[in-house]
């Protein structure tokens, strides 16, 4: 029985009309010092130190790139810990023991609208690098490097997809403040010298498509902005995607889509451009979705980075089912990690934690029914890498093309015999190099 589908149910009624709940307040916060780009780092301050909102207390290395890493409230330096991080393990982190005053570091001063309009390519690529910005719809890539593109660039294209089930903060940081969104977007294109852009929504999302058009209406008389509504279907949200369907552009595997004149940013990054650039201000605080059917109250939150997720539970009024029966997702229920723990901390890049009732589904042999090819919109055979893997042999997983699988999580989704084939893909990945 073929099940060709990239229909997934959205679980987004959950959340998605009820207002974000602030939550910026918390006693400490826990830095993330080390994170899945940056395995070292080097800490300016120590126990006892004061530090401002905004401060940079250390610096993140990644392979080839460094990231400053900021105070997220003002207050106190307490210990480094082990803390979890969004991709399941366990790294360094800085207490700062909150003293609720926010005071701002010297640094985050605003800019007039003039000094705006006098900052160049180089001038921004500069702000976002030392402000650390990276993509905070999960992908944690820096922006710097993205805005430093030598390429001719035609279209910016934000990407308010946001086609994982259950997650809606994108959703309400556009409802909540479109104006921040937009104009982050044009400053993106100042940078890059673009009239156009694209802001992608999904075409179920009429209230989004109401307020983008009607705060793009008369006010950037010097851009063409243009808000596209895609499919609702999964991935719809994959960049390439994305470009394929809002532009008609084929971007192939492993090239850059900046080489056909297109560039994408996801929409909270749009608005942490915004952010640095306007008030200079790096990434303090992030809209974040706690939600799943054993959450008693889902909701949007918008918090501090470096809040604990326990907290936030709590907040929630904790879970409906004992601990021990439920399953805990960081990200989205698709690509997102599983986890024996919720305490975890909000990262710059945690979009979201979901709590669902523990449903265990026993693997059955599989049918060959081939749904997990029809389906995978990077044309794969996952069935086939899932045999190569279990035989393990690399020449026929590098030959199917395994390293082309983005991990969306659909053809274990749509599988007949309830098989985790994309473990087995992941798998491949990893073996194949
Ligand atoms: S996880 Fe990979 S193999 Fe599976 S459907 Fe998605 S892209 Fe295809
Ligand atoms: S792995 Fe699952 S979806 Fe793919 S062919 Fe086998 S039973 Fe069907």
């Amino acid at each position: 029985m073929i099940k060709k589908s990239r229909k997934v149910r959205d679980y987004k009624e959950l959340t998605k009309a009820l207002p974000t709940m602030r939550f910026l307040e918390p006693e400490s916060v826990y830095i993330h010092l080390q994170n899945g780009r940056c395995k070292t780092y080097d800490l300016y301050v120590k126990e006892g130190d004061y530090v401002k909102l905004g401060e940079v207390i250390g610096i993140r290395h990644g392979g080839f790139f460094e990231q400053p890493i900021h105070a997220t409230v003002s207050g106190t330096v307490g210990t480094v810990s082990k803390k979890l991080h969004r991709t399941g393990r366990k790294v360094d982190c800085v207490e700062i023991r909150n003293d609720f005053k926010e005071t701002y570091h010297e640094s985050i001063v605003d800019r007039t609208d003039q000094a705006i309009a006098e900052l160049t390519q180089d001038d921004m690529v500069q702000i976002l690098k030392e402000k650390s910005l990276v993509g905070l719809g999960g992908s944690g890539f820096p922006s710097y490097i993205k805005l430093a593109t030598k390429e001719k660039i035609d279209t910016v294209v934000i990407n308010a997809v946001e086609c994982e089930p259950y997650l809606s903060s994108d959703y309400r940081l556009i409802l909540e403040h479109p104006r921040r969104v937009i104009a982050g977007m044009t400053y993106i294109m100042q940078a890059l010298h673009v009239k156009t852009g694209i802001i992608a929504i999904k075409k179920s999302k009429d209230p989004l498509y109401q307020v983008l058009t009607q705060v793009i209406k008369g006010k950037f008389p010097e851009y063409d902005i243009q808000v596209v509504k895609l499919g609702d279907y999964y991935p719809q949200g994959w960049e390439i995607e994305v470009f394929r369907n809002a532009l008609g552009i084929d971007v192939p595997h492993g090239e850059l889509p900046m080489k056909y004149g297109v560039i994408g940013f996801n929409v909270s990054t749009a608005a942490g451009v915004y952010d640095a650039i306007k008030h200079n201000l790096p990434v303090t605080k992030r809209y974040f979705t706690l939600t799943g059917d054993a959450i008693k109250y889902p909701q949007n939150y918008r918090v501090k980075v470096g809040t604990s997720v326990k907290k936030l539970i709590e907040l929630s009024d904790g879970f409906k089912e004992d601990y021990d029966k439920v399953n805990i997702i960081m990200g989205g229920p698709m690509m997102g990690v599983s986890t024996v723990s919720c305490d975890v901390i909000v990262s710059k890049t945690t979009t979201s934690v979901i709590v669902l009732q523990d449903t265990d589904y026993e693997e059955q042999p599989c049918v060959r029914c081939g749904s997990c090819v029809y389906s995978c919109p990077a044309h794969l055979e996952p069935v086939q890498i899932m045999n190569a893997v279990k035989r393990n042999d690399k020449d026929v997983m590098k030959g199917l093309g395994a390293y082309k699988c983005i991990e969306c999580g659909l053809c274990a989704y749509v599988c007949t015999s309830k098989i985790h084939v994309t473990d087995y893909v992941r798998k491949a990945k990893r073996l194949i190099g």
